[in-house]
Formats: C-alpha cells, structure tokens, sequence
C-alpha cells in the first residue's frame, strides 16, 4: 500500500479528534517510508482523504473533493487515497457491495485504505507540540443503532499498555504537557486482553482503563491528562476514585447520555437506564466536588414523541450538563436504525427540539459563571 521515495503527501481530515489522531498515525506511516509533507495539495503526489460518516452532510463533502482533484490529469504519479469511516464501512463490508457502490461514486479514487492496515508501528507525526492526541484503542463492541463505528472501525482492540506508556513518556521527555487518552470507549480499554500487572505480581492479571490512566499520570513532565470517550456503564468506581485524587485529571467529565428516557436508550441499543446514568452522576459528585459534566445527545431519534423529549429536557435541568454535543438525528447506511426504524421526527421538530437544550445548556454555562 503505501510505497515510493521522496513524494509527497497531503491529508485531509474530516470528523472526531479519533480521525485527527488517525491522520497523525497515517502522517507518520508516510513519513517512515521517506515521504514528507507537501504544504498544499498542489504540490502533493499523494492525497490521503481521512472521512467521516457522522452525518450525511460529511460524507457529501467527501463525495465533492472529486472537482479538487484535477491534478491528476496533469501529474501521473498522483494519487488519490480514501481512509476512515467511509472507506472502512465499505472495507468491511463482507459482501462487497458497498465498496463496488463506493468505487461507482468516486471513480478518481485510486485506494481504500483501512486504518488497521496502518497500525501503530510507527511514530505519529503531530502538528501541535504541547498537546497530544493518544490513541489507547481503535473500534468499538457496542453496536449502538444509530453509529457507525463498529461497522467502519471495527471491534475494539486495544493497543498494549507498555506502547501506550512509552508513548506518553517519549512525548513528556520532548516536551509535550499534556495529553488526551483516546477511544471510542476508553472505560472498556483493556476487556480485549490480560497482561501482567504493573507490579508483574498478577501472572496475566487484567488490566483496565483506570490502571492505565493512573500509570500515564505518573510520567513526570505531564502536567494535565485528558480523556475521549466514556461509556457511562463502564464508567468505574476505581476511575472515580482515581480522578477524585489525581490533580492531573479535570474536573469535567463529558458522559453521553444520548436521551433521557429508557425506550429510547433501549431502542439505541445503549446499555443503562436513565436512573443508572443518575446514580452514576451522583456517586461521582459525591467523590469529586465541583466536578462538572458534558455530553452527547441525539434529539428526533426515531419514534421520539415529544413527551420522551420532555423527559431528556427533565434530565438536563436535573443534571445542569456545562456542555453538550446535540445531534440531530440523521440516518447512516448499514446501521440497525437505518435498517429497522423510521426517521419520523420531522426537520422542524428536530430543530426545535436542538434549540431547547442547547438554550439549556447555555444557561446553565451562564448559571455556572455567575456562581
Ligand atoms: S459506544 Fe456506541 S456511539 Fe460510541 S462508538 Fe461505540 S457504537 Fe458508536
């Protein structure tokens, strides 16, 4: 896949802080085959498309590049790559169908990369030299109905907890601060092996997300850590506790809830209860004072009706979430809710729906400043 000498690549990155994470490792596999960096697509041999199939309209931007492409005409060693969501789902898929449709949409497309074909042999190359972006897995096992991941990034696997380590500690010796720990998943790092316990005492003892958070707080240099995404039923009380007493972790934590109200989190495929996700933010007030929350929700799911909206509206005010990423539901091909449910809930009232809590949420900032 990725050959030649002295060429030169440009990456485009659409979506998450995960694809930007993605596209550093995708930078370094590039450079440690002598590639470097063209400084604009004109002068590039090797367009890399990192895409994102959140919604709709990022995939529609990704279809567009094709006008953008022309230099293909005039250089005929250039290349055009397509990796990320998009290319994985139609990697992934078994029957071939998606990947021949994909081909049929974007005939200047010369490859389809999948991430996992890229690894994580070699190191990222990183723009920003304070901050770092970490990747402790890629994919994800919970099949949420709505989302694409596992089917375009694959299972969750893991890397290994000594790489990860050594990562970190490589970035604290040259001077990186700080860095955010990242994963679909991060609370479920870990389910997919057993290593020796730091102390090599546990013979093939488990290892988890809180065990490895506290061994990166432990580099010297690192002033602040950071971690992307948790699942609020994985979420642990040794992570609690952790946080509770580490002075290098925030006072934020950002914990999807996606709706307010059990129908809806169970037609999701989400695996707790509005009430469990309550007690969850309880316990943790309880351990962590002035702890403060974010999260992710999806208004006009799928047979939504406005009374299971109220009860998310309820869940907002109870909580007082200091930021939220509200998704208007779109449906993404190949997923169980794309399959299996109607899109009902009109644009209108999915835009209604969007302004409630995000006026919410900017009161309860508001709120939070004023105190
Ligand atoms: S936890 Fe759910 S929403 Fe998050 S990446 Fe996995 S399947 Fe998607």
């Amino acid at each position: 896949m990725l050959k030649s000498l002295s060429m030169k690549y440009f990456i485009q990155t659409f979506g998450c802080q995960m694809n930007l994470a993605d596209s550093e490792r995708i930078a370094g596999a590039y450079e440690a085959r002598g590639y470097s960096e063209a400084r604009s697509l004109a002068e590039a041999d090797i367009f890399v498309i990192n895409t994102c199939s959140v919604r709709q309209s990022a995939e529609d931007r990704v279809y567009g590049l094709g006008k953008k492409v022309k230099q293909k005409d005039k250089n005929k060693n250039f290349k055009v790559v397509l990796t990320g969501c998009v290319a994985g789902r139609a990697l992934n898929d078994k029957s071939g169908k998606q990947l021949k449709d994909l081909k049929k949409k974007m005939p200047w497309v010369d490859e389809f990369l999948s991430l996992e074909e890229v690894g994580f042999d070699y190191p990222s190359v990183r723009a920003d030299k304070k901050h770092a972006w970490v990747p402790i897995s890629i994919g994800c096992n919970n099949f949420c109905t709505y989302c694409v991941v596992p089917y375009s990034k694959g299972r969750e696997v893991s890397r290994p907890f000594e790489d990860i380590l050594k990562e970190v500690e490589q970035l604290a010796r040259i001077g990186y601060k700080e860095v955010t720990l990242l994963g679909q998943n991060v609370n479920s790092y870990g389910k997919d092996f057993e290593i020796p316990d730091q102390n090599q005492k546990g013979n093939g003892s488990k290892t988890n997300f809180a065990d490895l958070l506290e061994a990166v707080c432990k580099v010297s240099g690192l002033e602040k850590v950071h971690f992307l995404t948790s699942n609020p039923q994985d979420f642990s009380e040794q992570l609690i506790d952790l946080i509770a007493r580490e002075k290098k972790l925030d006072r934020y934590i950002h914990l999807p809830i996606q709706s307010g109200n059990d129908v809806i989190l169970a037609r999701m495929n989400r695996k707790y209860t509005v009430a469990q996700y309550k007690d969850l933010v309880k316990k943790i007030r309880a351990k962590i004072p002035n702890v403060e929350f974010g999260t992710d929700v999806i208004v006009g799911f799928p047979g939504e009706t406005k009374e299971q909206f109220e009860n998310t509206v309820q869940t907002f005010k109870e909580i007082g979430f200091k930021v939220a990423y509200i998704g208007r539901y779109s449906p993404r091909p190949g997923t169980a809710a794309a399959k299996f449910f109607k899109d009902d809930v009109s644009k209108e009232e999915k835009k209604r729906r969007f302004h409630v809590l995000d006026d919410l949420v900017n009161k309860s900032r508001q709120k939070s400043k004023e105190d």
